[in-house]
């Protein structure tokens, strides 16, 4: 059986963790998580960085930073993870859903601007794939009505748009370590941090409220409490066995690229007679070979294909239910504009497995299934 996903391990993650222990100190804001930070600052040009318990936590920490308060609107796609919507529902916001481009799955910045309102306070592009929008337009239309930009780059780290890394063009930029992306955890993300002047307060909320951050650092003899706050700093052991991968963030990245290369190649024929489409990276974007996924016709070719690809030993899934057909979604968010590519698309989108370790025979498999399949259906 090939897994959808496994998640990443290179060998020193078990060390490292073995090392935090050893330390007595595992709680958070340890070696590693100071590793990781300053990894993160140095490989994104982030002003900062700080690991938190995930990408959903660092979300909370941007509404909050960014003043985000009830009655508030919040621009961002429907075709995204639930995360994107709740770190705002919280805040008692409203999710203003426009529809997608059906090149890159990613929010059609050509459609921002009429969602605008007086109530408007953020845009929340959301990187599918770690593949980056269009983000010189949406920081032009940001500009323009003094908009907050909070990048959902769940997806995205070692991606760049325009040779600059995803989760660095708005205020905030938010990654995710779940055992389902590039670099994993367990469970954590990280906050990034565009302006300096934002930082003490993030580290107090990120401290339930607290000036510990300072404090450790030696700047004050005593912390106390100083704001409203939670504890979103996740524990050192994680940072650990992040940082284990962090150090070898090429090597996965190249490994994962060969994968999504392999499949690109292996399916272009396809692509070419028009029975299924693949995934477009606009010029000016860089990836991190995130995800693979392919087109089907419609819901029902794509069910069959999942289904084929099961009886031969491959776990492929599709995902996601957009936010605005959801329950939560009708009752927290609203629409705007025609829905024309975020319900057809997503119900075409069929994701094969990736992940650091798939061998070339493996992909060569999943590939020859998929034509396989196709190849059937001709002869039907
Ligand atoms: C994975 C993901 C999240 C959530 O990340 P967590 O670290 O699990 O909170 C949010 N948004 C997108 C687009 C994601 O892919």
């Amino acid at each position: 059986m090939i897994n959808f996903n496994v998640p990443p391990f290179t060998g020193k993650e078990l060390d490292y963790m073995k090392i935090a222990v050893e330390r007595q100190k595992i709680c958070g804001d340890g070696m590693f998580t100071t590793k990781c930070n300053e990894w993160i600052e140095k490989q994104t040009g982030t002003a900062k960085c700080l690991l938190t318990t995930s990408c959903t936590h660092a979300t909370e920490m941007a509404a909050l930073l960014a003043g985000i308060e009830a009655g508030d609107e919040v621009i961002m796609p429907s075709y995204t993870f639930v995360s994107t919507a709740d770190a705002f529902v919280l805040r008692g916001a409203v999710p203003v859903f426009v529809d997608i481009r059906p090149d890159t799955m990613n929010i059609d910045e050509n459609l921002i601007e009429a969602a605008v309102t007086e109530k408007t306070k953020a845009i929340v592009p959301v990187h599918y794939a770690g593949v980056g929008c269009e983000m010189d337009r949406i920081m032009e239309i940001a500009g323009k009505y003094r908009l907050t930009v909070i990048e959902d780059a769940a997806q995205g780290i070692m991606s760049t748009y325009k040779g600059q890394a995803l989760g660095t063009f708005g205020e905030y930029g938010a990654f995710s370590f779940h055992e389902t992306k590039n670099f994993s955890m367990g469970e954590g993300g990280a906050l990034l941090i565009k302006k300096q002047e934002d930082v003490e307060r993030a580290e107090i909320l990120r401290e339930k409220g607290t000036n510990r951050s300072k404090y450790f650092r030696g700047q004050i003899d005593k912390y106390t409490w100083v704001d409203f706050g939670s504890s979103y700093l996740p524990s050192d052991m994680n940072a650990a066995y992040l940082y284990a991968q962090l150090e070898l963030a090429e090597k996965i990245t190249d490994a994962r690229l060969a994968v999504w290369n392999q499949y690109r190649e292996g399916l272009a024929e396809l692509e070419k007679e028009g029975r299924i489409e693949l995934p477009v990276v606009p010029k000016g974007c860089v990836h991190n070979a995130h995800m693979f996924y392919m087109k089907a016709k419609d819901l029902k070719e794509r069910t069959e294909l999942i289904d084929f690809l099961k009886t031969n030993g491959i776990l492929a899934v599709f995902h996601y239910i957009p936010l605005h057909t959801s329950p939560a979604g009708q009752k927290y968010g609203r629409f705007k504009g025609e829905d024309t590519y975020t319900t057809k698309e997503s119900e075409r989108l069929c994701r094969l497995p990736l992940y650091y370790g798939l061998t070339e025979a493996e992909t060569s498999y999943i590939i020859d299934k998929v034509k396989e399949f196709y190849a059937n259906q001709k002869a039907l």
